[in-house]
């Protein structure tokens, strides 16, 4: 390779800057020239290629966002929108491109590369961790302690008035940030979408807490909760239980932004390097992730296929532990 392109895509996560930064400076050791792309797909597809050097990635290691910006592209779905990129790659003479997303894309990046050639690997970014290939996602440790941090503040006024809160964290369908920020936090209960909870079950547990003495509580719940909104649990409680306070928090987007984690900056930094490594050594296709502390190369097609499966063993604790 001698010409490469990195851009982020689709949600974005703190680290993603790190790992630009990363892609940029190794290609810069190893003398391979490196584009920024502008707003992901579309940045191809309208030919926006920034030259980047060491300089130009300096003071972003620390920053959330993507000085890249990030875009979900509904023209690079199209033949026709694919077609423009490999156009514009052709005339700037890419010959591989760094994706740093999640499994939309790197399911672009697969039918990119089998429709032109372009040589493609990926870094996963996201904060939902649910991604296949990677015991973390970049940016899912920095939203787990920023669900964390919120939770505990939440906590403070639950103590205060005797109440019970209902939280939402992110994470799309997966339960990862449900799971471990609320063990981090203490929570009474957590909902997520991997385990077929009933409502039964949450209220068996609000009973002992009673009998435990617990007088407030804080009940996680994924977002992508298959059981119900959590306005509708919130409101099957208050039925069950109408002298309880109850109250809900949607902590949104704020679990998207902010600093990057040391965790996030390292693990960024790892696969930005491994990337560009593995284009050099001629893996095509592929993902970069880390497993058990090690750099590996996962398919594209299967790092969007399969899951993470959630630990059973943290199910197990959680609720030991809660009472
Ligand atoms: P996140 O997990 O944070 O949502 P993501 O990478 O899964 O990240 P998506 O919006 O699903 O986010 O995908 C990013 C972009 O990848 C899309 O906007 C689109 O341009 C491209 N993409 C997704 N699916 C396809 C597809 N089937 N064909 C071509 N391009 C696709």
């Amino acid at each position: 390779v001698k010409k490469i392109a990195v851009f982020t895509s689709g949600g974005d996560a703190p680290g993603m800057n790190a790992a630009i930064r990363a892609v940029v400076r190794t290609a810069n050791h190893f003398n391979i020239e490196c584009f920024g792309v502008w707003e992901g797909y579309n940045g191809l597809i309208k030919g926006e290629f920034i030259k980047m050097g060491p300089r130009s990635v300096k003071n972003i290691i620390n920053r959330g966002g993507t000085i890249l910006k990030s875009a979900r592209s509904l023209e690079f779905k199209t033949k026709e929108g694919r077609q423009k990129a490999y156009e514009n790659c052709k005339k700037e003479g890419i010959d591989a491109l760094v994706c740093i997303g999640g499994d939309g894309t790197f399911t672009g990046a697969t039918i990119f590369n089998e429709e032109f050639g372009i040589k493609t690997i990926g870094i996963p970014g996201t904060i939902d961790n649910d991604i296949f290939g990677s015991d973390n996602t970049i940016g899912y440790d920095t939203a787990l302690n920023t669900a964390m941090d919120a939770i505990d503040k939440i906590r403070d006024t639950a103590t205060s008035h005797n109440r019970v809160f209902f939280v939402e964290v992110m994470g799309r369908d997966a339960g990862f940030i449900a799971l471990n920020s609320g063990i981090a936090a203490g929570a009474l209960d957590i909902i997520i979408p991997e385990t077929r909870d009933n409502i039964d079950d949450l209220f068996e547990t609000f009973v002992k807490a009673q009998k435990a003495g617990k007088s407030s509580s804080i009940v996680v719940v994924a977002e992508g909760e298959k059981l119900g909104n959590i306005y509708g649990l919130a409101e099957l409680t208050k039925k069950q239980f109408p002298h309880y306070d109850i109250r809900v928090a949607i902590l949104g987007h704020i679990q998207r932004g902010g600093s990057p984690s040391c965790a996030d900056r390292v693990l960024a930094s790892r696969l930005g390097y491994g990337a560009v490594v593995g284009l050099m050594e001629g893996r095509v296709n592929v993902m970069a992730g880390l497993q058990a502390n090690k750099l590996v190369f996962t398919p594209f097609r299967e790092a969007i296929k399969k899951h993470n499966n959630i630990n059973e063993d943290l199910l197990r604790i959680s609720e030991i532990l809660a009472i």
